[in-house]
């Protein structure tokens, strides 16, 4: 069964403060995620150029479909497997269980800065050191921590605590390992060698050279915090 997360913002001062820290002109397109019955849409409509709302439970559009405004755009779907428009910024309560999935799927866009709300532990591990998570996040994010947000701010409450975080993508200064991350579905020595050859332009066969001694047989995505380290030492070290 699908977990809905439906816990909805009725504080205003969150859906202001959201609002505020995205710094939303009226040139920008905003991507909503979960949008509900729109609390938060109605206040980012208020400064957007346009704004997406994805929502997964079709219960829930008619409320949002009441809301007339010719800049909103609803997308009826499962923001995890829906291809995002193209978007400035990212604002969201996120729904909590999608939370880590959606942080992955994010690092695939192109946007200027994500303003989520999300559970506090969650927060925890992306910012926390020594976290597969939270290395992972740092290539590709720099993320900072804004207000801690109570149960109280929602209805029905959640159990836990909540805080809302920017996340502003980074210009990355290792290409080549940010691209072997990209490729977590490949196994470890393809991915390096597709990397190293897309952003250093060598031949195949001196790339291939290049990663002779590595045995693993491993994919991307199932490589542990130590592994992923040496592998961006590896990088670091490579002479090309
Ligand atoms: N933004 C609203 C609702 C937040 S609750 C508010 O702040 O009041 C989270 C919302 O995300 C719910 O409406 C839920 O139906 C929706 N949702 C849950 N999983 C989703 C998914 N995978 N994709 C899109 N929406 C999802």
């Amino acid at each position: 069964m699908v977990k809905l997360d439906q816990h909805f913002v009725i504080d205003k001062n969150i859906l202001e403060r959201v609002t505020k820290l995205a710094k939303i002109t009226k040139k920008e397109t905003i991507l909503e995620i979960g949008a509900g019955t729109g609390n938060l849409t109605k206040f980012l409509l208020k400064k957007a150029g346009q704004v997406y709302a994805i929502e997964l439970d079709k219960s829930l559009l008619p409320e949002l479909k009441k809301i007339k405004d010719s800049k909103l755009n609803i997308i009826s779907g499962n923001a995890l497997t829906v291809k995002f428009p193209k978007f400035d910024k990212i604002a969201a309560n996120v729904p909590y269980s999608i939370s880590e999935p959606l942080l992955q799927k994010l690092i695939y866009n192109n946007f200027k800065l994500g303003v989520l709300l999300l559970p506090e532990k969650f927060v925890k591990k992306i910012t926390s050191k020594n976290t597969k998570l939270s290395f992972i996040s740092n290539i590709f994010f720099e993320i900072q921590k804004d207000l801690e947000v109570p149960p109280e701010c929602f209805s029905p409450k959640p159990r836990v605590l909540s805080r809302i975080i920017l996340l502003k993508p980074k210009k990355t200064d290792e290409p080549i390992f940010a691209d072997f991350l990209k490729q977590k579905n490949r196994k470890v020595k393809n991915a390096l060698r597709e990397a190293i050859i897309r952003e250093k332009g060598t031949t195949k066969k001196e790339t291939k050279k290049l990663l002779e001694n590595m045995r693993t047989d491993k994919k991307v995505a199932s490589l542990n915090l130590k592994e992923l380290e040496r592998i961006q030492e590896f990088v670091r070290n490579l002479n090309v």
